[in-house]
């Protein structure tokens, strides 16, 4: 069995009480791997170690973090079968889904942020009567990287990428459902020679070591991707401490389809936007509200597209739907389904597990059928609250006012669809729903450039291009007076 171990001051390491959790494969239901569950003191070692890389890492210059960041990526990718292949033991997701975004993703960040951070600048303001302000930009210390199960690598490197190439030093907790690709992420940063210290993963439950971080008082910055309700946790702890916090939480997205869309594209889009990753992103469209005179074929669409969507064992190439993370998420995409049913709502097509296992090799696995709810209330549960997994609602609407009104009728705001061929209506209804991205006649196109984030309960701050760089940089003005020439 793989033991997973921590990354601390360029070592790896295991947890100091030797406490370990099982690392479970879900598409088979059974563990095959042990990660640390660490404590406070492994979290105050990897801090310390952290502390102590950070002046010589905030000197060491631009070009040459940016140099060490993009071997890393090249590490990466020359790995890119391996990685995707432990990403998706790890997850339960697609192996064609990991390899042809989870990774390749992984590499851009470390890219992309590697490559901005030469670029980015920072304001001069010539005020007048000679005075010159000029805003420098350092990077803040030790940075806690916190990060979820459903995109384990993508978003890991997502954070630490920008972290590291402004100079920061990182603590960072991968969750402890999916520790695979950080342990291997920490071998390619090794291998390229990324300093001691710089970065260092800290392994454990987020009651135990992501607590510990997020409390601890050497740690000034924290970026986590997670739930809406640890990251109110989070928040409460961080607040009164004045920690810089950005906070990527849950959503519950309004997919928006107008009869003058283009079906085939809407259809398709909406398959994907509703089950890529068995619906285990936080940008999934899992509201569908469809213009009343083309309901009932498009949701007919739908449910055709649902079914044939192929469940199966995520190592097999035609695999378009795998296992969701665990047993416990299972249960509860299960519930939500059964809450929904009990809300009147009528399930036309998939509503629990498969009838029969999709392969013996994952007789144990946590699958369930993509699924498509019609006939509930706006306000029911499952209509305001995220499921996280294969679950769409479908709605019928009329006219745009009333398309606004359901959109915006959850406390979240990560993320919207608008499928429509009126130019005008689309920058319309774009401006009117309270959303952090936008995407018309698309989903999920992601240029790393633009602000990510969320409104509402979806979270605080944004991340992405300069956004990421500003965050993890502290900005002081200087302003220099400049005296007249003497007898001028
Ligand atoms: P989660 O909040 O349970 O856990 C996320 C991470 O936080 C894990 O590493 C976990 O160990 C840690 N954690 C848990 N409690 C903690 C605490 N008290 N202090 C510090 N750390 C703690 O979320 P999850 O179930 O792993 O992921 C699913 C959620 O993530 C969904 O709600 C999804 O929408 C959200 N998500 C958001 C985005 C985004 O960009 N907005 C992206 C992906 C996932």
């Amino acid at each position: 069995m793989i033991a997973v171990r921590n990354f601390v001051d360029g070592e790896f390491a295991d947890p100091r009480s030797g406490a370990r959790l099982d690392d479970i494969e879900p598409a088979v239901g059974a563990a095959y791997a042990t990660v640390p569950d660490s404590g406070a003191d492994d979290v105050a070692v990897a801090v310390a170690a952290a502390q102590r890389a950070f002046p010589a890492w905030a000197r060491t210059p631009v070009e040459e973090r940016a140099r060490l960041l993009i071997d890393v990526a090249g590490r990466i990718e020359a790995r890119l079968d391996e990685f995707a292949r432990a990403e998706s033991v790890d997850t339960g997701k697609p192996l064609s889904l990991a390899r042809s975004l989870d990774i390749p993703r992984a590499v851009a960040n470390l890219r992309f942020f590697a490559t901005a951070a030469l670029h980015f600048h920072s304001e001069a303001h010539a005020t007048d009567h000679g005075v010159l302000n000029y805003t420098l930009r350092r990077p803040r210390g030790v940075a806690a990287v916190i990060s979820p199960w459903n995109l384990p690598l993508y978003l890991l490197t997502w954070k630490i990428a920008p972290a590291l190439a402004t100079g920061n030093t990182v603590v960072a907790k991968p969750s402890e459902l999916t520790p695979m690709t950080a342990q291997m992420l920490a071998e390619a940063c090794r291998a390229a020679g990324l300093p001691p210290g710089v970065l260092n993963i800290v392994h454990g439950r987020g009651a135990g070591a992501g607590a510990a971080l997020v409390s601890h008082p050497d740690v000034p910055t924290i970026s986590f991707t997670g739930g809406t309700v640890t990251g109110a946790a989070i928040a409460a702890t961080a607040a009164p401490m004045f920690k810089k916090i950005a906070l990527e939480l849950g959503g519950k997205n309004p997919n928006i389809v107008f009869a003058d869309a283009g079906l085939d594209d809407a259809v398709a889009t909406s398959l994907r936007a509703a089950f890529t990753n068995q619906g285990e992103i936080c940008l999934s469209g899992s509201r569908l509200f469809v213009e009343e005179p083309i309901y009932e074929s498009f949701v007919a669409r739908m449910v055709d597209g649902a079914r044939r969507l192929r469940l199966g064992d995520p190592l097999d190439s035609a695999t378009e739907q795998g296992a969701l993370v665990s047993a416990a998420h299972r249960d509860k995409v299960l519930g939500c389904i059964d809450q929904a049913r009990r809300d009147g709502g009528r399930i036309l097509c998939g509503g629990g597990p498969p009838a029969k296992p999709v392969s013996d090799r994952c007789r144990g696995g946590y699958f369930v059928e993509p699924t498509v709810i019609a006939g509930l209330d706006p306000k029911s549960r499952i209509m305001r609250e995220e499921v996280f997994g294969p679950v769409v609602t479908v709605t019928p609407f009329r006219g745009e006012d009333e398309a606004v009104a359901l959109a915006n009728g959850t406390d979240y705001g990560l993320a919207a669809c608008v499928w429509t061929e009126n130019l005008a209506r689309a920058h319309r209804v774009a401006e009117r729903v309270a959303s952090g991205t936008i995407w018309i006649n698309c989903w999920m196109v992601r240029d790393l450039r633009v602000p990510f984030g969320g409104m509402k309960k979806s979270g605080v701050g944004r991340e992405g291009g300069d956004e990421a760089l500003r965050f993890f940089t502290e900005p002081k003005n200087v302003c220099i007076r400049i005296p007249e020439e003497p007898g001028a």
